[in-house]
């Protein structure tokens, strides 16, 4: 696995969603083997790009499947998997700076309502934080694409 991990990316729900407020121990298990693990809040994709050849793209929760029914399409072919990589600013996004106030690495990712992408404390004890505000900074994109 530590081999496989350097080039592994995923994208995660936040941890103060919902339902993934259960999950945070299986999220500590996940970055323990996989180098990059991003919370975004309020992400309801289910994307795999292997290798930048073969999209898996449905309904599924492909870490965390159960018992509802539910569908993955897998479609090969380098172009469509980097244009997927690019719409969903996988480069991007997969490099989460350190929060400007506390420097932890407990920053997420989350888009306001006029579209800007946003990086996000979400440290409780951040000294930056005003209730329930948390140090922010806008997404450098780097790549052409911007939606
Ligand atoms: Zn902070």
């Amino acid at each position: 696995m530590t081999a496989l991990s350097a080039s592994v990316r995923v994208f995660v729900r936040d941890p103060y969603d919902t339902g993934q407020k259960k999950q945070a121990a299986l999220v500590k298990q996940l970055r323990a083997v996989v180098s990059t693990v991003v919370p975004v809040n309020v992400m309801h994709q289910k994307i795999v790009v292997i290798d930048e050849r073969t999209v898996l793209l449905g309904s599924l929760n492909s870490l965390s499947q159960s018992r509802s029914r539910e569908v993955m399409l897998t479609i090969h072919g380098g172009h469509f998997a980097r244009r997927i990589l690019t719409h969903e600013h996988a480069e991007d996004f997969a490099r989460p700076p350190r929060c400007g106030a506390c420097q932890l690495d407990e920053v997420d990712l989350r888009r306001r309502k006029n579209g800007d992408w946003r990086w996000r404390c979400y440290n409780r004890a951040c000294p930056a934080r005003k209730g329930s505000r948390g140090w922010e900074t806008p997404v450098r994109f780097t790549a052409r694409h911007r939606t």
